[in-house]
């Protein structure tokens, strides 16, 4: 059988060396978290991402603006987030509701807060290969396959996906590392063929069970990094697990769904905020001049110390 990555254990690690730093340099590090909206999936992933804080030692600063707060007002309040020296990274919680657009919003956050990295100057500096904030989930994912030994140079590389937040940045960070990359989306015409090529499978897709045994190689890097319910009602990837684990066999490494990718998209989410406040600390004429909240922009504003 293949060797499971253990996405909740590598996560661990890296918080705790987070929190370690923090608390031995004494750092005040904070995260503003803006929620739109009431959609339940989004106040789950905003509730782990607070633990996640806590657990690093960060300041979590949460802004819940109301489903029918329109683009000006959620702009208004990052902008203000952006002028607040308090707030060393701004994070919005996607999905948006209808009516507001994600590159215009995600467009408004300051260079220096932006700690999902999905600005795009923070993509387009990813690939040219200069030093910038990396996308949380693909930076979480190569932290997985490093920690396998496996090495990316020279390695066939499929991407299966090509979003702006998974499937790209991802395909970029594998090139920079000299693998060999290839893209695919929903119009490749021999998924199969491509994929069976690879040493390091990375699926961002959504559609459960889409690669299946018959996709994979002996020995093959497979990480799940899809989403899905099953059938059962159950949280499941885009990889038939157990097929795919007996057929990859014992020199292969596999993600499971959940614990692999998720923990790890969150532990890059700590470690972006942390050098997010360095590289602002160290930057003359950045974030000064703190910025009240606009007014009516009904933020909710908590913070939660450890
Ligand atoms: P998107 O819907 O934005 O992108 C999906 C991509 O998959 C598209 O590029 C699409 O192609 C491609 N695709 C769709 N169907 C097929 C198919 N049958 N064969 C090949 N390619 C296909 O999704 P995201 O990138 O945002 O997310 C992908 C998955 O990852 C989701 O399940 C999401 O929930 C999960 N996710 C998990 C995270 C984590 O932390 N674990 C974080 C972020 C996302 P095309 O471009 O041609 O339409």
């Amino acid at each position: 059988m293949a060797n499971i990555l253990d996405g909740n254990a590598l996560a661990k690690q890296i918080k705790e060396q987070i929190a370690e730093q923090i608390a031995r340099d004494k750092l005040e590090v904070s995260l503003a978290v803006v929620l739109v909206g009431d959609d339940p999936a989004s106040r789950i992933y905003v509730n782990h991402k607070k633990r996640d804080c806590e657990q690093c030692g960060i300041t979590s600063h949460e802004y819940i603006l109301p489903a029918e707060a329109t683009q000006a007002q959620v702009i208004e309040l990052v902008q203000a987030l952006n002028g607040d020296d308090e707030v060393n990274g701004v994070l919005i919680q996607q999905p948006f509701p209808m009516g507001i657009d994600v590159v215009a919003v995600n467009e408004a956050v300051s260079a220096f807060k932006d700690v999902d990295g999905f600005r795009a100057e923070t993509v387009g500096r990813l690939a040219i290969g200069a030093e910038t904030f990396k996308s949380c989930t693909p930076a979480g994912v190569m932290e997985l396959i490093k920690s396998t030994g496996v090495q990316i140079s020279g390695k066939e590389c499929v991407v299966v996906g090509r979003s702006n937040i998974v499937g790209k940045p991802m395909a970029l960070m594998l090139l920079n590392e000299s693998g060999t990359v290839t893209v695919c989306h929903s119009r490749t015409r021999d998924l199969a063929e491509v994929t069976r090529r690879a040493d390091i499978l990375v699926s961002a897709v959504g559609v459960a069970n889409l690669i299946t045994a018959d996709m994979v190689k002996e020995g093959a890097v497979v990480i799940d990094v899809g989403m899905n319910r099953g059938g059962d009602g159950k949280l499941c990837g885009d990889v038939e697990f157990a097929a795919v684990s007996a057929k990859i066999g014992d020199s292969g490494w596999i993600t499971p769904v959940p614990g692999g990718v998720g923990p790890m998209t969150r532990a890059m989410l700590m470690s972006n905020t942390l050098a997010a406040f360095r590289m602002q600390r160290s930057s003359s004429g950045v974030c000064q001049g703190s910025r009240a909240l606009p007014d009516d922009a009904e933020g909710e504003r908590s913070s939660h110390r450890v």
